[in-house]
């Protein structure tokens, strides 16, 4: 594992769902070829010369000590913190980003902060034991494995990835999936409702287009596809009595 430090831990963001986030690695193993939008950002500014670099994550060794200094300045302020935007705070098999991730959260929620938490690998037990205002989310935009192995390599497997949510949601955490960037069918034919199924537990869904892939616009009919997707999505929420966001720019 590679380390890195730096000077300040806790952002403010403007994203819809959490007034805060914290990204305490450089890089993310997923290496997922959407293409991941925070890997172009990082390579365009800098920060990461190549797609190999960018799979090699180096932890911000100083998170906790960050924690320690900005929680108490920022804690009647925050609502929520994000892990991650930038990169994934439960990387499939990489131990040493899963124990910081783990406590982190600890920490946050020992000062009275819930965290919104997103992952591509499998979302840890440890979570359980932790405040039920976390919000415990993994991303699902398919179940064909063939599919995951070619646009998002070293994740986890989709059904396990959905067995530890489902574990989560049995002990009374509160769940969710992000279905973005669901892909159209020339990328792969697959059943939206089957996919939806499978997750019919869980608290809220968001849906999201793929952006950022010439193989999208070169679909004939995506707008259409998109169109139709999300009005599933909202039919099935409703039948479900489930929250649902349909993410900006999905429907025309
Ligand atoms: S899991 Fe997220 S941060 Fe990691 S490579 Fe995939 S899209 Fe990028």
């Amino acid at each position: 594992m590679e380390y890195i430090t730096r000077k300040s831990m806790l952002y403010k963001t403007e994203a819809e769902h959490s007034d805060y986030t914290m990204n305490h690695v450089l890089g993310c193993s997923h290496g997922c070829k959407f293409p991941c939008y925070a890997f172009l950002m990082k390579k365009r500014f800098g920060q990461v010369k190549t797609y190999e670099d960018w799979c090699t994550p180096k932890i911000v060794s100083n998170t906790l000590e960050l924690l320690d200094k900005e929680i108490p300045r920022l804690k009647d302020k925050i609502h929520s913190v994000h892990l991650c935007f930038t990169t994934d705070p439960f990387m499939y098999k990489v131990d040493e980003v899963i124990a910081m991730s783990l406590a982190s959260i600890k920490k946050l929620n020992a000062a009275g902060i819930s965290c919104r938490i997103l992952t591509k690998g499998l979302l840890p037990a440890e979570l359980a034991h932790m405040s039920k205002e976390n919000e415990c989310g993994i991303t699902l935009i398919s179940l064909n494995e063939d599919y995951r192995a070619q646009m998002e390599p070293n994740t986890s497997p989709y059904l396990a990835r959905i067995a530890a949510l489902k574990f989560l949601h049995e002990v009374g955490c509160k769940t969710w999936v992000c279905m973005e960037p669901y892909p159209t069918p020339n990328l792969v034919k697959q059943d939206l409702r089957t996919i939806l199924d499978k997750i019919s537990f869980v608290d809220k869904i968001i849906f999201g287009k793929m952006n950022y892939n010439k193989e999208i616009t070169a679909y004939k009919g995506h707008k259409e596809f998109y169109n139709d997707c999300a009005a599933q999505v909202k039919e099935f929420c409703a039948e479900h009595g489930m929250d649902c966001y349909i993410k900006i720019g999905t429907e025309t």
